[in-house]
């Protein structure tokens, strides 16, 4: 049985969906990833390869306040960002609950 293979757009992390994964799966619905809980909103699911998803949002959880947040990928977008100390690049959102500032780091983003 084929298994397609998706990497993550946040984490990078392989998604593996088998074909009864894909015959379960419609347009609109929506993929979490294990790793980070990015959601994911089927977009085409046809035969073969002929799939794609587009990222909805990160649930995140504020380290100062403790309240879940979505990052989307317009906020992702507007977020400035900047280098670490061991140079990796992180995103900068603000929690939309307490307003702190939040360090989003992702692989080869
Ligand atoms: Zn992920
Ligand atoms: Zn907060």
């Amino acid at each position: 049985m084929a298994t397609l293979e998706i990497d993550c757009p946040v984490c990078a992390e392989v998604l593996e969906l088998s074909d009864a994964d894909r015959a379960d799966l419609a347009v609109g619905d929506v993929i979490v990833c294990d790793s980070c809980s990015a959601e994911m909103e089927v977009t085409r699911n046809g035969p073969g390869e002929e799939f794609e998803l587009e990222l909805l949002g990160i649930l995140t959880v504020c380290p100062a306040c403790g309240e879940e947040f979505e990052v989307t990928e317009d906020l992702l977008a507007a977020a400035p960002t900047v280098e670490s100390a061991d140079g990796s690049v992180v995103s900068v959102v603000g929690c939309p609950h307490c307003r702190a500032r939040i360090e989003l780091e992702f692989d080869d983003a």
